[in-house]
Formats: C-alpha cells, sequence, structure tokens
C-alpha cells in the first residue's frame, strides 16, 4: 500500500516543514559546544522572567483544563489595544491561527492568494485544505499588492499577507495597506500576518486595528513567540471583526491554549520593558549587520523584522555547512526558492559579534 495514494490531493505536493536546527542536535553530530543559534528568529534574551513567576502561579493547577475561553488573556489584549474581548481570538502559536483562519473560510473550490517568498505556512495550510495557491511573484522580495488585486477573480477567499514578511524583511506601509484594502471586495478575508510589528519602529508601524476598524474583512494576526520570548509555549492572538470571530471560535478546539501559556501571556503583555529592551538591542544591532554588510559588500534585503536576509550570490548551503563548524546555526531558506540567501536571526551583542566572526573566515573576508 502507497499510503501517499490515498492523502487529500494537496497534501501530496507539500513537504515537511524545514526549521532551524536545534543546538543540541549540532552538539551531537560534531561534537562541539558552545554552540550558538541565530536560525529562528527566537527572543535572544531568554525566557522572561515576569513569565516565570506566571508559571510558578500557576503549577499547582495544572490538573485542571485550562480556560477555554481564555477570558483573563482576552481581557488583557483588550485593554492593551482598546478593543473589545469579542474581536480576539487565541491561537496555540499564530501558526494554529492561520490554519484557523483556511479552515474557516475556505475550501477546495477556493483561491487563496500570498506572495512568492511569503511565509512557509500559507501555502502548507492552502494545500492542505486542497484549496487553488495563487502565489504572486515577489517584487523586490516583497508584496506585489497590485498583482494580488489583478488575481482575485470570482473564487479568491483568503488572503495572506506578512508584514514584516519572514523570510525577506519585506515591509508594507500603512499607507500601502491602505490603499490595497481599499480595492479588496469586502467578501474577501484579509490576513495582515504581524508576527514581527513589536520590532518595528513605533512610528512607523501600520496601525492595523484602525484599518479593521475600516474594513472589517481585515483580520490581524500576533504571536508572543517573537518580541515576547514565548517560542516554546506557542502562544498568538487574532484581532477581527466580532462576526468573523465567532465563526473561527466554533472551528477552533477547544483548550487549544494552554494554562502556562495563558498565564504566560498576561504578563508579558503587561511588561513593556521586556519588550522595549528586546526592541532596542533589535535596532541597534540591525545597524551592525548592516555596517558589516556593507563593509564586506554582501548584498541584504533591508528588514523591519528581527532577522536579516543575505544574498551571497552563490548557493549559500556550503556556507551554512562552514558556519555550523563554527558552532554558528544560520537559516538556509532554499525551501522557499532562495538558495543563494541565509537568514540570519538577530541576536546579543556577543552573539553577532560571533557571527561576524565566523562568517569573515568562511568567506575569507579581509
Ligand atoms: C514566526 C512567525 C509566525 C509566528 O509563529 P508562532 O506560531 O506564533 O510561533 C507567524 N508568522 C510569521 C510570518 C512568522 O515568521
Amino acid at each position: 500500500m502507497q499510503f501517499i495514494n490515498i492523502a487529500n490531493e494537496g497534501v501530496k505536493s507539500l513537504s515537511p516543514y524545514q526549521a532551524g536546527k536545534p543546538i543540541e542536535e549540532l552538539e551531537r553530530e560534531l561534537g562541539i559546544s558552545n554552540i550558538i543559534k541565530l536560525a529562528s528568529n527566537e527572543n535572544p534574551f531568554g525566557f522572561p522572567e515576569s513569565a516565570k513567576q506566571a508559571i510558578m502561579s500557576q503549577l499547582n493547577d495544572l490538573t485542571r483544563y485550562p480556560d477555554a475561553n481564555g477570558f483573563e488573556l482576552k481581557k488583557t489584549i483588550a485593554q492593551k489595544f482598546h478593543i473589545e474581548p469579542n474581536q480576539i481570538t487565541l491561537g496555540n502559536g499564530s501558526n494554529d491561527l492561520l490554519e484557523l483562519f483556511a479552515h474557516t473560510f475556505a475550501s477546495e473550490q477556493d483561491e487563496v492568494i500570498y506572495s512568492q517568498y511569503a511565509f512557509i505556512v500559507y501555502p502548507l495550510v492552502t494545500k492542505a485544505i486542497n484549496a487553488t495557491a495563487r502565489e504572486i511573484p515577489a517584487k523586490n522580495w516583497g508584496h506585489d499588492l497590485d498583482g494580488f488585486l489583478a488575481a482575485i477573480n470570482e473564487k479568491t477567499k483568503l488572503i495572506f499577507i506578512a508584514n514584516p514578511n519572514n523570510p525577506t524583511g519585506n515591509f508594507l506601509t500603512h499607507t500601502e495597506l491602505d490603499a490595497f484594502l481599499a480595492q479588496v471586495p469586502s467578501h474577501i478575508i484579509v490576513v495582515l500576518d504581524e508576527a514581527y510589528t513589536e520590532f518595528t519602529a513605533p512610528t512607523e508601524r501600520v496601525d492595523s486595528f484602525a484599518l479593521l476598524a475600516k474594513y472589517p474583512n481585515l483580520i490581524v494576526s500576533r504571536s508572543l513567540s517573537k518580541a515576547y520570548g514565548l517560542a516554546g509555549l506557542r502562544i498568538g492572538y487574532a484581532v477581527s471583526n466580532a462576526e468573523i470571530a465567532d465563526l473561527l471560535n466554533r472551528v477552533r478546539q477547544p483548550f487549544n491554549c494552554n494554562s502556562l501559556a495563558l498565564a504566560s501571556a498576561i504578563a508579558v503583555l503587561n511588561d513593556d520593558a521586556f519588550v522595549a529592551k528586546v526592541a532596542a538591542n533589535n535596532r541597534q544591532e540591525m545597524q551592525r549587520y548592516e555596517a558589516f554588510c556593507q563593509q564586506y559588500q554582501l548584498d541584504y534585503i533591508p528588514s523591519k523584522g528581527n532577522f536579516i536576509t543575505i544574498d551571497f550570490k552563490r548557493p549559500a548551503q556550503p556556507i551554512y555547512d562552514a558556519l555550523l563548524h563554527e558552532g554558528v546555526i544560520v537559516r538556509p531558506i532554499a525551501g522557499y526558492g532562495m538558495p543563494n540567501h541565509l537568514r540570519i536571526s538577530i541576536g546579543l551583542p556577543e552573539e553577532n559579534s560571533r557571527l561576524f566572526e565566523a562568517l569573515r573566515k568562511v568567506l575569507n573576508l579581509q
């Protein structure tokens, strides 16, 4: 029996998600220690103290199911962003939410639009439900919104936009998104995936909740995995029109967010000092990366995220392998159709210095 023959049509064209290499795996493979990982856009400051305390306070209650409605977390999010709790949907990471959007709004006959080089979970969730993927060729590695508009037809159900995008770091301004949304028919759901929005300077940031008030077909999705440092706990939230949230909550698994994640999320959303520290480090260190690239004439894609993607103008896999031998894990993105690029997450100052040193050695830079 070839089980692939009985899989859903869309599943046949999928390959498993390639995650960043875990530190322990490299330790085992090469027998080296003192490894740094700049591969998964994780928070370099480690797990926030505020979240640790929240977790300790939950330990005795872990025998109970979590609050299926996430009442306290929704209250926290609603107060922070001046929205209503009934506009919020909680997810087991925002990846869970992306899947929820597809399940709730698209089916086999429908088309889903996203960009070439956009976050790989969009094709994954689209193909898993057998919907038709309309991948729009990128413009300067980013979203070509005019191309999106031209691809809309009567079958279009869902549009995914990552802003900033991963793995390219491209960014669309509030004005560009506003102009785009004004032209999208109101029965098409537009998902604005803002997993990295906290890294964008407040003056540049898209006021996505203002857009939401203007365009009820918009869903804004956020993550606590990046700036907030909770990647291992899996928690994210979507903000939308209340009617959309009601639909999403019908499809959502009732206990998709665990008690520790719920409690930690409340703690870090109130921990402005932690996020400010993380964002400031990112801004400062991003400048060092840009200066490094400029000094050695390495071509990079300007990024508004917590990572930078460098074009080595030749297959990047050997560079990646050589960096592993220097104890530095970065991210190959050949799976995105970018075999000459590596994506590097911005780390702590000393981690970034190690990366610079390793790259100088590997590339023989003088
Ligand atoms: C990291 C990332 C996410 C968030 O993932 P979680 O499931 O919340 O950990 C969502 N979208 C993009 C574009 C990302 O890079």
